[in-house]
């Protein structure tokens, strides 16, 4: 019997645009927020939250009681405060429009297709857009928005209302799910929100693939729109003729474009048979599922396998979901990420390429390039690394949070 009691979820008042109060820091604690990082934790502040500012606005003071924004307070999470303004101001509805129309200006701004109709890309990525918590993708006309923080809940309704009148979707599907939501003692809220959906997924097209999107039960929001350049990117590397391995290829990203470039062969593997499905249909979609092939596989199983039978490619694609997802977690997660580099590194022709991807934030692009260098020699390959990518700029990164930069794609030739 599991001795792990259920969450319990509180009903969240109603928000207030008006400042509700002040919030201080513990001395010498300002630092990091006046270069601009956007979280407060709870063992920072002065004082607990009272639970009244649950969700509401505050301002939050310095050791010495000048103010130095306002943020939205949460009397739950370890995330005391996320600040949303450097001013002090109230938060009301100018506020958000004026944070949402932004956000999509800057999306307007970028080439690379995100204006097309049948395009996706992220339009709010959270604290980058001074939306903390929130994030909204959009699929061809449709919007998927995840909601992570209490404050933000409770302005949901007004915060779609927005998001209706601005971009006019045809539907706006919620997907607020996961480890950060449950930390502010929220329940896992899916399904359709405003306007319609189309029976099955939404189907999008990414530099001329084709990618079905299951916007409600797919992983994440539907799909891995951070990758969105490094997709086209890898794929023009494969050269006609290649044998190309693609593990944790969810629905098809990175094999599809590689075999449009004439690869000869790709393989494509996943521990999820809807992803898998999903794969197989975009294979067909894009005239080469005979190119493409499948397995719902465990990839570290597979890998070694692979090794074992001493099979070979040209190119090896490692894009493994956030081993670590806490600073406590690095240990093993850095094992997980040689083991499967070591794989690759063995698995890979001369003169091929592997490509070695990682979306842990705590995982430092230093530690997680003398991680690939460890793997390469203890594999007695050498390599050079020849371009380490990061989240396309509808995932804008902010300098001070090293947070919000999390997804590094290292290209790696391999003698
Ligand atoms: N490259 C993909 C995104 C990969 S996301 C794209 O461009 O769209 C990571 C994927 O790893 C998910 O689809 C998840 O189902 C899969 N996964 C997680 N653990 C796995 C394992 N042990 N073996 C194989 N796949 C796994």
């Amino acid at each position: 019997m599991s001795t792990r009691t259920p969450p319990v979820f509180h009903a969240l008042p109603s928000p207030t645009a008006e400042l509700v109060g002040a919030v201080r820091l513990r001395p010498h604690r300002d630092e990091r927020l006046r270069s601009g990082h956007p979280w407060v934790y709870a063992g920072e502040l002065a004082r607990p939250i009272p639970a009244n500012y649950h969700g509401q606005p505050v301002v939050l003071e310095d050791g010495r009681g000048k103010a130095l924004g306002v943020g939205l307070a949460s009397a739950r999470s370890n995330l005391a405060v996320r600040m949303v303004s450097r001013d002090i101001h109230p938060l009301g509805e100018d506020f958000w429009r004026g944070r949402l129309e932004a956000a999509l200006k800057y999306r307007a701004s970028l080439a690379q297709g995100t204006a097309a109709a049948n395009g996706a890309a992220r339009l709010v990525h959270g604290e980058a857009d001074g939306l903390p918590g929130l994030v909204v993708d959009r699929y061809a006309g449709h919007l998927v928005v995840q909601v992570q923080s209490a404050g933000l809940a409770m302005r949901q309704d007004l915060l779609l209302d927005l998001l209706e009148q601005l971009h006019r979707p045809t539907g706006i599907v919620e997907r607020s799910e996961g480890y950060v939501r449950q930390l502010e003692g929220l329940p896992v809220a899916t399904g359709l929100r405003r306007g319609g959906l189309p029976e099955g997924p939404v189907r999008i097209v990414e530099d001329g693939s084709s990618y079905l999107v299951d916007l409600l039960e797919g992983q994440k929001t539907g799909f891995f729109l951070d990758q969105r350049l490094n997709r086209p990117l890898v794929g023009a590397l494969a050269k006609p003729g290649w044998r190309v391995l693609n593990t944790f290829c969810y629905s098809g990203g990175f094999s599809i474009p590689a075999a449009r470039q004439g690869a000869a062969e790709v393989l494509g593997l996943d521990i999820s048979a809807e992803a898998v499905a999903l794969a197989e249909a975009n294979a067909k979609a894009n005239g080469v599922e005979g190119i493409c092939r499948w397995e719902a596989v465990n990839a570290f199983d597979r890998l070694r396998d692979l090794a074992k039978a001493q099979e070979r490619f040209d190119m090896v694609i490692l894009d493994p979901p956030a081993f670590a997802k806490s600073k406590d977690a690095m240990e093993g997660a850095l094992r997980g990420y040689k083991e499967i580099n070591l794989r690759a590194f063995k698995l890979v022709k001369p003169g091929g390429i592997v490509v070695s991807c990682s979306c842990s934030h705590h995982l430092r692009p230093e530690t997680f390039l003398a991680m690939i260098a460890e793997a390469a020699a203890d594999a007695r390959r050498r390599v050079r690394l020849v371009g380490l990518h990061g989240a396309a700029p509808c995932h804008p990164v902010l300098p001070a949070s090293p947070e919000t930069d999390y997804l590094k794609t290292a290209i790696l030739a391999v003698e």
